[in-house]
């Protein structure tokens, strides 16, 4: 489970976070919407511990790990259990990959993390793990350079679930992408959430994106939460102006 309690975050005069609490259940996803500059991708920054707040706490379960506040870990520590124990996806897969690498490498990046594995034991636990994000395996030795962007997205995923994360950080991972191939990246998520049943955290401003996908949504504006509920609910019977306004717009 993931709790976050009390975040602000401020960038000089603009508060990006203001007062924000998420909870996020084993297995489900929770779909974060709202416009542009509401606080989504800092919010998800915060969770991937990025970026720290002016106030507030976060807690991650984590089998045999003490239970602490995150944002007290020194930079050691948070690289090593964001290494472990949280995957993300950008939008922006230079933000996530390294271009020149070969897809497999960037996989096998992550799992060094890991420990002791030898050449051959890396290389394959890095196709098993394009393979589950239904990546051609064939291409594992190109460069994401050379991919297109749904693929690129793909090694991301693959990264990102390599070490089978306590929680999968998803910031518009389609946006940007054809329409056909959206719905390709977004089947690959829902497999890999009825297969595995991993917690998310998926970030979007299309409605349509998150109705697929979310079991829970937050509905942020302007830095707060103006509305938070079951994924029917809030799109059928929204409660606050700004959701109806975003539900009836999407109609
Ligand atoms: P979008 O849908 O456009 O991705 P968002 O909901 O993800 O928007 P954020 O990127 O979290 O919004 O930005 C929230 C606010 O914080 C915006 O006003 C943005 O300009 C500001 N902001 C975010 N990161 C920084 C930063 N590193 N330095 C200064 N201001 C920032
Ligand atoms: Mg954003």
């Amino acid at each position: 489970m993931l709790t976050m309690r009390g975040i602000s975050k401020n960038f000089g005069d603009v508060k990006a976070v203001s007062d924000v609490d998420v909870t996020v259940y084993p297995g489900e996803v929770l779909g974060i919407v709202g416009e542009s500059g509401s606080g989504k991708s800092t919010l998800l920054r915060m969770m991937n511990l990025e970026e720290t707040p002016q106030a507030g706490s976060y807690h991650l379960a984590l089998p045999g790990r003490e239970d602490r506040d995150l944002f007290t870990l020194d930079r050691f520590e948070r690289r090593s259990l964001r290494a472990q124990h949280i995957g993300i996806v950008y939008q922006n897969p230079h933000l996530g990959l390294l271009m020149g690498h070969t897809n497999s490498g960037n996989v096998a990046e992550r799992l060094l993390i890991a420990g002791k594995r030898n050449f051959a034991e890396l290389r394959e636990q890095a196709r098993q793990s394009l393979d589950a994000s239904e990546f051609p395996v064939e291409r594992m030795d190109a460069t994401p350079r050379e991919l297109s962007g749904g693929m690129q997205q793909r090694v991301q995923l693959a990264k990102a679930i390599a070490l089978e994360p306590a929680v999968l950080l998803l910031d518009e991972p389609t946006t940007g992408l054809d329409v056909s191939v959206q719905a390709l990246v977004l089947d690959t998520l829902k497999r890999l959430q009825r297969d595995r049943a991993i917690t998310m955290v998926l970030v979007s401003h299309d409605l349509g994106v998150i109705r697929t996908m979310a079991d829970r949504v937050m509905v942020m504006r302007r830095g707060k939460v103006v509305e938070q509920g079951l994924a029917d609910q809030i799109f059928q019977d929204p409660q606050h102006a700004y959701t109806q306004q975003l539900v009836h717009a999407k109609l």
